[in-house]
């Protein structure tokens, strides 16, 4: 038969998850084993950690109010099962006052754990993010103790059962709470949690199963990778206590600075000095690119400072799908600072012939040397 559980925590039917919390914790405070070490209190308490269990999850309450059982079968002591002296109970307690904090792992966690992941960084070039490249990077992580193999221990010496803890992996100490005398884990300090310890460790890793090694790693860098990146190398990384499983490296990728180009994103952006008087003329200037070797640019007749001339498809490949990105030529056009006397007259005369004069320009108009123009270009672009 359904178990009561509304009726075990003295709610009805209807409680909302606040009041089922409320009506557990002060259950709790009075028949925690803790406060109340009597018989009959400990079995209430399991009841009602059972109760409070099945009614704060939705899934398992929607069982019980569907005239269902979900802990049944559950080898008749439900959420009490576990519950031999402090063990189980206290974590249920300290989730349903804090949140879950304390309802940590229990029993000896065990010497072999598993590594962590590492990260190293490496320098390309412009040139090497575009192209990809093959890159040898030397690393530096814990790897398997070859001595021991990761068993910690010399020779055929076994490891024994930790006295401090009795092989539970942690220690118990009693603290003062508002439920009154609280025991609290932790821990064990001399066995860190493992349970067991080594008196006879390995003579090369000292019985960590792992030791600190630099080797040579390559790593294919894709074309088309960006600063920031990160390459992952699965398994790379450290190994863990006891010879755990390697962790990931990763290589994270730093993007040199390139003399000429400037990247964002999959296009690239540099900037042509243009003589005035080439910009007014016209010519034809070599750029050097990065995937495309040498390619014209055409600077047009007329053409304006702060134009800009775009390559379609001359950028930076996107990763992965090989797609470029484009190339902006920003033509900076350069007035010369001095003029000595024969450029001056050449000059003078040409101002003869255009006969025009500096002015005031208005907002509206469409000279596109203006500045509100070419603000209104950035706008309307
Ligand atoms: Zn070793
Ligand atoms: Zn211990």
């Amino acid at each position: 038969m359904a178990r009561d559980y509304y009726g075990i925590l003295g709610v009805d039917r209807q409680a909302t998850d606040q009041e089922i919390k409320r009506a557990y914790r002060k259950l709790a405070r009075e028949y925690h084993p803790d406060v109340n070490p009597d018989e009959a209190a400990q079995a209430k308490f399991k009841d009602i950690s059972a109760a409070y269990e099945v009614l704060s999850d939705p899934e398992k309450r929607r069982m019980v109010d569907l005239g269902g059982d979900p802990l049944a079968g559950a080898g008749g002591g439900g959420a009490g099962a576990g519950f031999g002296g402090f063990g189980g109970g206290l974590g249920d307690v300290f989730e349903a006052f804090f949140g879950g904090g304390g309802g940590a792992t229990r029993g000896p966690r065990g010497r072999v754990q598993p590594g962590a992941d590492s990260l190293l960084r490496t320098k390309l070039t412009l040139e090497e993010c575009a192209t990809g490249v093959t890159k040898t990077v030397t690393v530096d992580t814990a790897v398997l103790c070859d001595l021991c193999h990761g068993g910690g221990t010399n020779g055929d010496s076994k490891p024994v059962r930790c006295e401090t803890c009795h092989g539970a992996g942690e220690v118990q100490s009693v603290q003062r709470s508002f439920l009154g005398q609280v025991m609290t884990s932790r821990p064990c300090p001399t066995c860190h949690g493992a349970g067991e310890v080594i008196p006879d460790p390995c003579r090369k890793c000292g019985g960590d199963g792992r030791v600190r090694s630099r080797r040579d790693i390559t790593v294919k860098v894709p074309a088309g990778v960006a600063g920031g990146m990160r390459i992952r190398l699965a398994s790379q990384g450290e190994v863990g206590p006891g010879g755990g499983p390697a962790g990931d490296l990763y290589v994270e990728v730093v993007e040199q600075q390139h003399e000429i180009f400037v990247r964002d994103g999959d296009d690239l952006h540099c900037t042509i000095r243009v003589p005035m008087v080439d910009a007014a003329l016209g010519t034809t200037v070599s750029v050097s690119t990065i995937l495309d070797g040498d390619k014209q640019i055409d600077v047009e007749a007329g053409t304006q400072p702060g134009s800009e001339t775009v390559l379609r498809g001359h950028g930076m490949p996107k990763l992965r799908s090989g797609v470029r990105g484009d190339l902006h030529a920003h033509l900076e056009v350069v007035v010369p600072p001095r003029l000595d006397h024969k450029e001056a007259k050449v000059l003078k005369e040409f101002r003869g012939l255009r006969g025009e004069n500096a002015e005031v320009v208005t907002s509206g108009s469409s000279n596109s040397g203006g500045l509100f123009s070419r603000l209104r270009d950035a706008f309307s672009r």
